[in-house]
């Protein structure tokens, strides 16, 4: 039996009810009576647990909060209108000005220039690092840095963490640990591998149709006795875990992000988030296995494939042993020019060109004059960036005809 079964079961049962409506409800309301004024002053107060205002969290919303809480073992989630919302979510209702944070491995072109561009004008830096640097990421670590930040998978450079060891330097130091596992949702389980928070964009592979941009962040519960969210490094969060205790992490997140900066998940969005979950497990299985098919294809053929199932990857054996179920959708292609790489996107009649990953339908894109076309020579070189690198994200088709068609247009 593979990880994903057990979702199968999971997610169906969740979004759907026994009774009334089986599709998830949109709760299609911005705000929410409350009757009386006790109980108005008791949801405020948070003892009664009622619906406050839709920005601070709805119940449509909610039914995905728990189903996504419950996929990663964490003890509640918040679901946001984005996945950078959701990294900001996280992030920033645990910084201040001052505050360092490490990025190790990645990185997704937003979250890049998030950490590099947008965090330092607020007076915190980031510093980058690769997967294996591990020494390097120990050093780093100073009484003012606050969180580890980690993809797992690069994308698009393929290469992946050992998360085990990378939560063992976060633990041992005493820093917070989150996981962008955007593309490898159900595949890896960041919180029982040590991270604290886990980050997704659900407008990739949870969705799967390109219908609803979402995110979430999944929190951990604050342990009773000794946790690192109680040491003075976290000094700001000590009030929620003397008031709240094992949920103080959500309500950290939804007091010091959602309430003041608004990024907010719709119901209609957590809806149609939902209908996309409920088939997730099988559409990763059917893709984490046409990736190798189409990977071993293509660089049987001659193409210059970068992906961790081939023998000569320099995470190969990471791969086989912490990667047992697949890295998610993506590999690269390196054509070698802009110019060749224009021409196979061009001829590709299977792929969609789109700055998207995780979709039904094959996607592809030129990255150097894209996504990361602002960045400089060096930045680029450090996240992989190439002249003729294309990005491919498999889908749904036949992995024999993504292969025919490649072929074709690479010619
Ligand atoms: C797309 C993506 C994001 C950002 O998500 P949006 O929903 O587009 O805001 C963050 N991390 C990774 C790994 C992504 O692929």
């Amino acid at each position: 039996m593979n990880r994903f079964e057990n979702f199968c079961t999971r997610f169906v049962q969740s979004t759907g009810k026994k009774e009334g409506a089986v599709s998830p409800v949109i709760t299609g309301s911005a705000s929410f009576a409350y009757g009386d004024s006790e109980t108005a002053e008791g949801i405020f107060e948070g003892s009664v647990k009622k619906p406050l205002y839709s920005r601070m969290g709805n119940p449509t919303s909610a039914q995905l909060e728990n189903i996504l809480a419950d996929m990663d073992g964490g003890i509640g989630a918040v679901v946001t209108s984005s996945g950078m919302a959701a990294t900001t979510l996280a992030t920033i209702s645990l910084l201040k000005s001052g505050d360092e944070l490490i990025s190790i491995g990645g990185l997704f072109g937003g979250t890049y220039s998030y950490f590099s561009e947008t965090l330092p004008r607020f007076g915190i830096s980031t510093s980058f690092f690769d997967v294996d640097e591990l020494d390097a990421i120990k050093d780093a670590v100073n009484e003012n840095t606050k969180i580890i930040f980690l993809e797992s998978v690069g994308n698009p450079n393929m290469r992946l963490p050992d998360m085990k060891a990378i939560a063992k330097i976060a633990n041992d130091a005493g820093v917070v640990l989150i996981v962008d596992n955007t593309i490898t949702p159900m595949s890896i389980a960041p919180l029982k591998l040590g991270a604290d928070i886990v980050v997704y964009s659900t407008t990739k592979i949870i969705s799967g149709n390109a219908s609803a941009l979402g995110g979430a962040a999944v929190f951990r519960a604050v342990a009773e006795g000794e946790d690192k969210f109680k040491s003075a490094r976290y000094a700001d969060i000590h009030k929620f875990i003397e008031k709240i205790g094992k949920t103080a992490l959500i309500a950290n997140a939804k007091k010091r992000a959602m309430r003041d900066f608004g990024m907010s998940a719709s119901a209609y969005n957590s809806y149609l988030t939902m209908l996309g979950l409920e088939t997730l497990p099988l559409r990763m299985e059917r893709i984490i296995g046409s990736v190798e098919k189409v990977v071993k294809g293509l660089n049987e053929r001659g193409l210059k494939v970068n992906h961790p199932c081939l023998s000569f990857h320099p995470h190969h054996e990471r791969y086989i042993t912490d990667f047992k179920n697949g890295c998610g959708t993506l590999f690269t292609l390196d054509m070698g020019s802009k110019e060749k790489a224009f021409s196979f996107l061009n001829k590709t009649k299977i792929a969609t060109l789109t700055a998207n990953i995780g979709d039904n339908r094959t996607l592809a894109l030129h990255m150097a004059s894209t996504i990361y076309r602002d960045f400089d020579e060096k930045t680029r070189v450090f996240l992989g960036i190439t002249e003729g690198l294309v990005r491919v994200s498999v889908g749904l088709e036949d992995p024999l005809d993504i292969i025919d068609d490649f072929l074709n247009a690479a010619k």
